[in-house]
């Protein structure tokens, strides 16, 4: 991508409204624009980097299993009322369409896809059965000061499985956790991230959270001194000790909540009258499970974390590009290599802006936080060569023009 012709550019300044770090930065950095608190538009870069965190959910979610559907947002209110969610789920946008019929904007999807799944499955040989989706969610949060952390619209990756036992929910409970960890991993915040023994009603003794330390979050957990387990806050009280290995030395710690996971059971197959024909011809009701990420608080979670006073430092996998090359004044040699890089499949963005300085050019490659840069001026040319620094480095090094595709390799 030329720079040039990028839509949407760095910013000097960002709404004042806009208290959390998260948005400031992205707003800065043009990966956002603010609409209203709580609401953004995803820029070409944003989306980049959303699309990205996407697709290494979608890759993990596909390799236990899942199957990825698309739900709609517009949800009818007799789903709700036959859960008793339409006056208890407290976040709901409510509205009226033709003829008064009253809609909800999906804030999470149990009561579309239950239905959904008695259509198709009547059968034990149907079960199991794990469905997804990514998707818009809506909730009208009380407080939207989070930026992208607490939207009023936001992504959510939701996954449904369906199960004959309780003992086969367990073990894919088991295996889900496996798979959010993974995701973790390749966004970067692993070792920042705890299971999490979790509040949450009459669901806390069967779901649990994933908990990133960061001091934006606006949770609070406990974590055990010993190994890598969590409690939140709203349990500790009854829950002094690891859940784990029962180790009292808990020290709290800030943390965002990036992904939760419940046991449902019967609540939602009971609802809808959801039931399967045992191997022994008995009716028997489904066991759910559900299971939450959200990618939109995952990319702000990543940008709270990763940065300096320069701007955002990417990790590489859901950076919007690998690359970052910037032309001081040398564009018949810098739009070689970009074509060459281009070609290899490296992802670049080129800064070929003429009317552009020195200055700006490090400083917008510094903010928008690609992992690597790559400078062709007239002193690395005079060495036929590229000066390559990592975002996240002080060393510079030059690299042969005829040599960057191998180092990218
Ligand atoms: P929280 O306690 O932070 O409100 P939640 O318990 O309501 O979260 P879930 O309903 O389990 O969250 O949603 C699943 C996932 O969706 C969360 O783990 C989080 O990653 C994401 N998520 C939830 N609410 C929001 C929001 N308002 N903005 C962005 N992401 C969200
Ligand atoms: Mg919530």
């Amino acid at each position: 991508m030329r720079q040039s012709q990028l839509f949407a550019k760095t910013v000097k300044s960002y709404p004042k409204d806009e208290l959390s770090f998260n948005a400031q930065i992205l707003i800065k950095a043009g990966f956002i624009d603010k609409v209203s608190a709580g609401v953004y538009t995803f820029l070409p870069l944003g989306l980049l980097t959303l699309n990205k965190i996407c697709d290494i959910i979608r890759k993990e979610m596909n390799k236990i299993g899942g199957q990825e559907i698309l739900m709609p947002a517009l949800t009818p209110k007799n789903v709700w009322d036959q859960t008793g969610r339409w006056d208890n789920f407290d976040a709901l946008f409510k509205l009226k369409g033709v003829n008064k019929k009253e809609y909800a904007l999906g804030a999470t999807h149990e009561e579309i896809i239950t239905p959904l799944m008695k259509k198709f499955v009547f059968s034990y040989k149907e079960l199991p059965v794990y469905i997804y989706q990514i998707q818009q969610k809506f909730r009208n949060e009380l407080r939207a000061k989070s930026g992208l952390l607490r939207g009023r619209e936001f992504l959510m990756k939701d996954l449904y499985s369906f199960h004959i036992s309780e003992e086969n929910l367990n073990n894919y409970y088991e295996k889900a956790q496996d798979a959010y960890f993974k995701i973790f991993d390749k966004c970067g915040l692993k070792d920042l991230t705890y299971l999490t023994f979790a509040s949450g009603g009459v669901f806390a003794k069967y779901s649990h959270e994933f908990q990133t330390l960061s001091k934006a979050g606006e949770d609070t957990i406990y974590i055990c001194d010993n190994c890598r387990i969590a409690v939140n806050k709203e349990i500790i009280n009854e829950q002094k000790i690891c859940p784990n290995c029962a180790n009292s030395r808990l020290h709290k710690e800030k943390a965002i909540e990036v992904g939760n996971i419940f046991k449902l059971g019967t609540k939602f197959s009971n609802a809808f009258n959801f039931k399967y024909i045992s191997q022994e011809g008995e009716q028997k009701d489904v066991i759910m499970g559900c299971y939450g990420m959200g990618p939109s608080r995952i990319m702000a979670t990543i940008a709270e974390i990763f940065n300096d006073d320069k701007g955002i430092i990417w990790p590489e996998a859901v950076a919007p590009f690998r690359f970052h090359l910037i032309s001081l004044n040398q564009n018949s040699q810098a739009e070689k290599l970009y074509q060459d890089l281009k070609k290899a499949g490296i992802e670049i963005l080129y800064d070929d802006r003429e009317d552009s300085s020195a200055g700006e050019k490090f400083a917008d490659a510094d903010l928008i936080g690609c992992p690597c840069r790559g400078v062709v001026s007239k002193k690395t040319l005079e060495k036929n060569s590229v000066e390559i620094k990592k975002r996240d480095s002080a060393k510079c090094e030059f690299i042969k023009l005829d040599k960057v595709i191998e180092f990218f390799a």
